[in-house]
Parts: structure tokens; C-alpha cells; sequence
């Protein structure tokens, strides 16, 4: 039996109290009965809770208690194009190994691909521990399917407590999939990762509700627990050259290739025109600037320090800048050595996009401003008379 919801007619009384707390508008009050839209209810009990009259009821199946003692070690997608490897596997490997040492296991770095045991040492200078190896011509260009077939095979085999993958188009279309083949669960774009140490739960904390408030989700009825995280959220490890490690080369017979899916080409995609992920240095400006032509003045600040333009989504919803700029939830992740934010509140859907950054200065007229909160230095003043200023300190700065 599959979860489910009910209303008890006999006790409702229609005092609407479950239409007030619903938050999917899933009840409405029908000739003083409670009636639940099914397509809309996620049975999140807060109708439940609220009810004076015990008037509805939720129906859970019986899980029964799985022993997850063999599942053991933290496993990361290691992604990969033409041998490169992408920046958000090392940012796993250096998470994974926080999370590892919790749960007093190792971390694996799971490479799929065609020549590329090469490779291997560089993971492991980067964190893994042991590196589970298929490589097969056929795993030359990543297909979906066929990654996922491998995976999968290899969770079966040996039992990870944990899958990390980037939040990148492979690592959701691969992730996915293997969730659904294996029954596990999965929660994509996580900002944050944490272990309940007493369970050996993974706490996974992502945006929740369009970005209003940050849910904290666990999976403690399924092994492995798996997340997907986006680049640039978790800090990667200095590689380290003395660093040893297991490399286990599995063997991968044709079973696994999906034949009715063919890698035909490869077409670059086209580069976007401000590379704010590899940026040392942001400078982004909001609101506070007032108007679209304002925005020069945080262009010429960037110019000083040698920096790139970022930007809050106000300012591009104004049409003050392009989207290509915007940091945050809904636009780019960045991590830069420093980030100056001009004008800008520092609202969450902002800082998820942005607290990462090393340096973090903030220049905004509120000294209540939320952006004070992950700022190291704050500047409570006026950005048109602060930021001429710094641009004209940088300036003489760089004479000298
Ligand atoms: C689903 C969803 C996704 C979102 N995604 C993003 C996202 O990706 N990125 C993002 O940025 N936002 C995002 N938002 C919007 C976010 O909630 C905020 O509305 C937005 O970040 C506010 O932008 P702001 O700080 O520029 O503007 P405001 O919140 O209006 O802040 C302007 C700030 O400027 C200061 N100020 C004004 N004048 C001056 C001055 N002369 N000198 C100094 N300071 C001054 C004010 O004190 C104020 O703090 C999203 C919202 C939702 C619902």
C-alpha cells in the first residue's frame, strides 16, 4: 500500500482551520466537508496537525527495518569531458572526505570513460581514497543510459552509503536514473551537506519553496543516500602529491551499453560571455544603484581591481544588466577569492549563490541589511560616495 490521506467525514466539521494551513492550496470546504485536490496534496500533515477534530487521517506503509550495517563509504560521479575533469568532482572529493571521516569510512572517486586511468593519481591527490575504474571505448562520450547501467551495477556490488554528483546536465540526467533503477532516494541541488552521526544520516539542505526557506531532507529508509550539488558550493582540497590510494579496475562486459542510444557528435556550446564561475574577483551591484547607468560605476570599480561584473536579479529584472551577470539561487554560483556587494540586501536566494566566496565585503546604506550577516568586512554608507572613493584608492594603488 502506497501513502495516502483521507478525510473523515463523519468528524469534519468544515472549520476550514486544514484550508488555512495547507501550503499547495490542496483543500477547499465543500458543503462544510473537507475535500483534498490529490494532485495537489504531497501529504506534508500540516492539515493533519492543525485539525481539532482528528477528522483526517494519513496512511504510511509499514516500512520494514533494513539493516544498512554493509553499505559503507562516500562515492563521487567524477565527471568528466575529453579527459577534463569538471571543478564540482573535485569540490566533491573535498566534501566527501569531511563526510567520510564522520562516518569513519572511506572516499571512492567513481571514473567512467575511455583512456582515462591516467586519471587516477590525480584523484587520489585530490581525496579519494580508493577510484573504482571502467574504462571502455564505449565510455568514450557520456551516454546517460550506459553510465548508468555501470553505476548502478557497481552500487548493487558494493554497497556505498553515500553518492555525490554534480548538479551539472550529466550529473542530473545520470543521478536520476540511477536513483529510480536502484530505489533509492535523491535530492538534487544541495547547498549544504551534513552527517547525523548518531543515525549515519546524510543532511542534505537545499532551497526549498521557490527559495524561502532551506530544507533540511534525509533519506533513512534507503541506501545509498544520494545528492547532486552545483558547482562552486563546496570548497575543493589542495591537491596533495604524497596522498596514496586503492585503484580498482572493473571489468565492464557489453551488457551494459544501451545499443538503441548512438553518440553521434559533439558540438560545443557556445561560451557564455562573462565567465563568472572562474572569477578571482565580483563585483556586484543591486538595487541600491537606482538606475541602469549606475552600473558603471561598479564596472569601473571591477576595472580597478581587475575584477568581473556581477549582479543581484533585481538589477537584471529592472534590465539593468544582462542575466548572464546575475549570482544566486536562479543564476550563477560563484566562489571568488573576494566579492564586493554594492546596494545589494543580501536576500537568500542571493547568498546561496554567494556565500562561498572567501572575502566577502558589503557595501549597503541599511546597517541592518542581511548581507552583514556573511560579510567579513561591512561598509555602512552610501555607495555613490563609497565606491568612487575605493575605485580612485585602487587606481592610486596601482601606480605606486
Ligand atoms: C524563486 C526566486 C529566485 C530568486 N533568485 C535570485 C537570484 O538568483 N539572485 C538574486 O540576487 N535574487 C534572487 N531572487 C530575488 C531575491 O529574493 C531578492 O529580491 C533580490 O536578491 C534583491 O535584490 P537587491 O538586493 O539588489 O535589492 P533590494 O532587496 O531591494 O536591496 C537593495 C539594497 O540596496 C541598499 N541601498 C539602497 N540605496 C543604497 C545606497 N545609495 N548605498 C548603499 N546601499 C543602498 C538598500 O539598503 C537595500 O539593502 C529570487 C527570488 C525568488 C523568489
Amino acid at each position: 500500500m502506497s501513502e495516502s490521506i483521507k478525510v473523515i467525514v463523519e468528524k469534519c466539521i468544515g472549520c476550514g482551520l486544514c484550508v488555512k494551513v495547507c501550503p499547495f492550496s490542496a483543500i477547499t470546504i465543500v458543503n462544510k466537508k473537507a475535500i483534498i485536490d490529490l494532485s495537489k496534496c504531497n501529504l506534508c500533515g500540516a492539515c493533519k496537525e492543525a485539525c481539532k477534530f482528528e477528522a483526517i487521517a494519513i496512511f504510511k506503509p509499514k516500512i520494514e527495518a533494513v539493516d544498512f550495517s554493509s553499505y559503507k563509504d562516500v562515492w563521487v560521479f567524477i565527471e568528466q569531458e575529453r579527459g577534463k575533469i569538471a571543478g564540482v568532482s573535485y569540490e566533491l572529493l573535498g566534501k566527501a572526505r569531511d563526510l567520510a571521516k564522520d562516518l569513519r569510512g572511506g572516499v571512492v572517486a567513481v571514473l567512467l570513460g575511455h583512456d582515462i586511468k591516467r586519471k587516477n593519481q590525480e584523484l587520489i591527490q585530490r581525496g579519494a581514497d580508493k577510484i573504482i575504474c571502467v574504462d571502455k571505448p564505449e565510455l568514450d562520450n557520456f551516454i546517460s543510459e550506459n553510465y548508468a547501467n555501470i553505476i548502478s551495477h557497481l552500487i548493487v556490488k558494493y554497497k556505498p552509503e553515500i553518492f555525490l554528483a554534480g548538479a551539472t546536465t550529466c550529473g542530473r540526467s545520470l543521478v536520476s536514473r540511477i536513483a529510480v533503477t536502484i530505489k533509492t532516494g535523491l535530492t538534487a541541488d544541495c547547498t549544504g551537506l551534513d552527517i547525523d552521526k548518531e543515525k549515519r544520516l546524510l543532511i542534505q539542505t537545499r532551497p526549498a519553496f521557490g527559495g524561502n526557506i532551506m530544507a533540511q531532507i534525509i533519506t533513512p529508509n534507503y541506501r545509498p543516500q544520494m545528492a547532486t550539488v552545483r558547482h562552486k558550493v563546496m570548497k575543493e582540497l589542495e591537491p596533495d602529491a604524497k596522498r596514496k590510494g586503492e585503484v580498482i579496475e572493473e571489468i565492464i562486459d557489453g551488457r551494459f551499453i544501451d545499443g538503441r542510444v548512438k553518440f553521434i557528435e559533439f558540438i560545443q556550446e557556445e561560451v557564455a560571455k562573462v565567465n563568472l564561475a572562474d572569477a578571482d574577483i565580483i563585483v556586484s551591484g543591486g538595487r541600491g544603484l537606482q538606475e541602469g547607468k549606475n552600473f558603471q560605476l561598479i564596472r569601473d570599480l571591477a576595472d580597478a581591481i581587475g575584477g568581473a561584473v556581477g549582479s543581484s536579479r533585481s538589477a537584471v529584472d529592472s534590465g539593468w544588466i544582462s542575466y548572464s551577470h546575475q549570482v544566486g539561487q536562479t543564476g550563477r554560483t560563484v566562489a571568488p577569492k573576494l566579492y564586493i556587494a554594492c546596494g545589494i540586501s543580501g536576500q537568500i536566494q542571493h547568498l546561496v549563490g554567494m556565500q562561498s566566496s572567501r572575502v566577502i565585503v558589503a557595501i549597503n546604506k541599511d546597517p541592518d541589511a542581511p548581507i552583514f550577516r556573511v560579510a567579513n568586512y561591512g561598509i555602512v554608507g552610501d555607495l555613490f560616495q563609497i565606491v568612487p572613493l575605493l575605485i580612485k584608492k585602487f587606481k592610486e594603488g596601482s601606480k605606486k
